[in-house]
């Protein structure tokens, strides 16, 4: 690895173990949860994004300082993790969008902290490589770099390098008459060479996901490979809510008023609706009976929860007990292969199996459309302002960022303090905050990974990360249970 940044033109060739093939997309994985969050909370390239970014870099152990030359096992594991992820997000449109936001954020960051020798080293290594202008032929032609630069003084233009480009490069520059052209020669400063380098970087990661995409069935025919690729998709790094360790806390009566208090607005949509109807069809089923279960209730208290509802609906008791009552059970792990289910993520819930008609599960941020999103939020009492910065930030596709904001705005707090990723978490943290156990943090934070944990949330830190068979039977098992849900 000549060079701590890096195009990933090449994949990697060597042999890696799995364990190391999950740790390194785990760790890649939060280190661009972090860049997605830094970005909407800071402005991006100011000294806090920065100064935040290298400090998640470090502790993920990815490259972080570009004059590093002892970095060997950082760039290899910035060069294998980002090729695993490329392989696990290019399954759909939206997923490669959001990689690929994030990706290119990244190299914007560090591209920009290169030096100015190390910029003109990389350039060449990607043949993108722009000639100096020289600080004479900078100097005879100030005045036309000024006026033809936007927002360049004499003074900037004095302290800027500026790069001879060939016009095919900066045709958006060109075009938005942006740069002074000379000899067929775009002459651009330094701080829009990034632009130029990220398009080209765009492009080429576009078209690597989509022939990615192409190629997956070959890997997905890895029985090793697939269901961690599938995991990592709906990637998860928090703590595991399917360990009941608040089991029995709460009691039946007291969920209506919590619904409202502490639940994420995903699961209450989905209390409401079954309150209303007295039934959920089995993706709202799935997403709100596992909830439930992290939230606390006991095997005996969901059976009972369901059954008090369903039978006031169209099943009667016999028919919940014979059909509802077993897959309740085989939630909790009492029956068939005898799996602990775990609550779904919010990454799970926004990237797999969207609502249809009548449905009422998903992420209202993310599968609602926006008006009547606004109507549920009015609905929810959430002031204009707020709906209004919620709004954006959907419209930016930041839905989790989305469900933070209205955490603020209805525990009255100017700082989540949290990195949502699970409504569990969600769920917790709006009761640590409501019991006073939570201090209110004043200063923005980005804890995006605070609560490291591993995808299969089953290994309490990375180095007990479990290999690829334990994903494997996990996602035979959640099939299965999937399976004895099917029946609405
Ligand atoms: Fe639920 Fe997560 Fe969506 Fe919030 S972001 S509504 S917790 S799925």
């Amino acid at each position: 690895y000549p060079h701590s940044l890096q195009f990933y033109l090449d994949p990697p060739t060597e042999n890696i173990s799995l364990v190391e093939f999950e740790s390194f997309a785990i760790d890649r994985l939060k280190l661009l949860k972090a860049v997605e969050n830094l970005g909407v909370s800071y402005v991006k390239g100011n000294e806090s994004y920065k100064t935040k970014l290298e400090s998640e870099l470090r502790k993920l152990k990815f490259p972080y300082k570009a004059l590093a030359e002892d970095d060997y096992e950082a760039r290899r594991k910035d060069h294998i993790s980002h090729f695993i992820l490329r392989l696990a997000y290019c399954q759909s449109e939206d997923l490669r969008r959001w990689f690929l936001q994030q990706e290119m954020d990244l190299l914007r960051y560090r591209f920009n902290e290169l030096t100015d020798s190390l910029r003109q080293k990389f350039l060449e290594h990607i043949n993108l490589s722009f000639e100096p202008v020289s600080e004479d032929l900078k100097n005879e032609l100030a005045n036309e770099l000024c006026t033809s630069t936007p927002g360049f003084s004499m003074t900037k233009v004095k302290e800027q390098m500026f790069y001879m480009v060939g016009l095919a490069d900066a045709v958006d520059l060109f075009r938005a008459r942006r740069v002074f052209i000379k000899g067929g020669l775009a002459y651009v400063p330094l701080k829009d060479i990034d632009a130029i380098v990220l398009n080209n970087y765009r492009a080429k990661l576009s078209k690597a996901l989509a022939l990615t995409a192409r190629s997956l069935p070959a890997v997905q025919s890895d029985k090793r490979l697939q269901p961690l690729l599938n995991h990592l998709s709906h990637a998860y790094v928090g703590p595991d809510y399917s360990l009941q360790k608040s089991a029995g806390k709460i009691s039946l009566d007291q969920i209506d008023a919590l619904s409202v208090k502490s639940f994420p607005p995903c699961m209450r949509q989905l209390h409401r609706a079954l309150r209303d109807s007295h039934h959920l069809r089995h993706g709202g089923r799935m997403q709100y009976g596992l909830f439930l279960k992290g939230i606390g209730l006991t095997l005996e208290q969901a059976l009972e929860f369901w059954k008090k509802e369903f039978i006031r609906g169209k099943v009667d008791a016999d028919k919940f007990d014979k059909g509802y009552a077993y897959s309740i059970r085989h939630s909790y792990g009492k029956e068939g292969r005898r799996t602990d289910y775990t609550p779904y993520s919010c990454m799970k819930i926004i990237m797999s199996n969207p609502p249809s008609q009548g449905d009422y599960h998903g992420c209202p941020f993310r599968h609602c459309d926006p008006e009547l999103l606004k109507q549920k939020l009015q609905a929810y009492k959430v002031p204009p302002g707020g709906i209004a910065q919620i709004l954006e930030l959907v419209k930016g596709m930041h839905y989790q960022l989305a469900c933070q904001k209205y955490f603020e705005v209805t525990h009255d707090v100017e700082d989540v303090g949290f990195s949502l990723n699970h409504p569990n978490q969600y769920f917790t943290e709006s009761q640590r905050l409501l019991s006073g156990a939570r201090e209110v943090k004043k200063e923005p934070s980005n804890s995006g990974n605070s609560q490291p944990k591993s995808i299969s949330q089953e290994s309490k830190n990375l180095s007990s990360a479990p290999t690829s068979s334990s994903s494997t039977v996990a996602a035979a098992e959640l099939e299965e249970l999937e399976a004895y849900f099917t029946e609405d």
